[in-house]
């Protein structure tokens, strides 16, 4: 969404007299502040759950080149998964989410210890599948690289907890054409 857009849609609704809390958006910080600045200063924003997974995707593909197990598609949609979960199971609740995301990497390297109910290590033929040759992961600077990743992720965890969807995005823009039809 362009920023002016944005602030036009929105200055929209506040005539309305509805009340703005929270803006479901991409991680674009320029209309976030444009909004902040021109409609009302209290509007917040919340990541959208789509975005911040192919951010997350992403960062994987890159560390790829980095390190060749990586490239295995397999073991990349495994820690994505891993990842998704715990923000689904967590919304709303950013400390325990923060403090998911940090047990996800040791499981990967087979330290269950701290696991919750989600990891099946406890069952007595445990062999974690998803990864290469059904064995946990053993190199030390590719852990150094996802713990650095999920730790990125763990600071942002009040915002990732929060976290909306695209489908109240839409919504939302459902509810911006119908409430103020002339002024678009
Ligand atoms: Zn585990």
């Amino acid at each position: 969404m362009e920023p002016a857009m944005a602030c036009e849609m929105l200055s929209a609704i506040k005539d309305e007299g509805c009340k703005i809390g929270t803006l479901v958006m991409d991680n674009d910080s320029t209309t976030i502040a444009h909004v902040k600045a021109t409609v009302d200063p209290t509007i917040n924003k919340r990541a959208d759950k789509n975005h911040t997974r192919k951010g997350f995707t992403g960062a994987l593909i890159e560390l790829a080149n980095t390190h060749k197990v990586l490239k295995n598609q397999k073991l990349r949609s495994h820690i994505e998964r891993c990842f998704t979960y715990c923000v689904q199971q967590n919304r709303g609740k950013a400390k325990d989410l923060e403090n998911e995301l940090g047990k996800i990497v040791p499981h990967l390297y087979g330290e269950h210890e701290c696991c919750g109910t989600w990891c099946r290590s406890k069952k007595t033929d445990y062999k974690p599948r998803n990864l290469p040759y059904g064995k946990p992961l053993s190199c030390t600077l590719l852990r150094e690289a996802l713990e650095a990743l999920f730790k990125k992720y763990c600071c942002k965890s009040e915002e990732l907890a929060m976290m909306g969807s695209t489908q109240v995005n839409e919504n939302f823009n459902h509810m911006v054409s119908t409430k103020a039809p002339k002024r678009l």
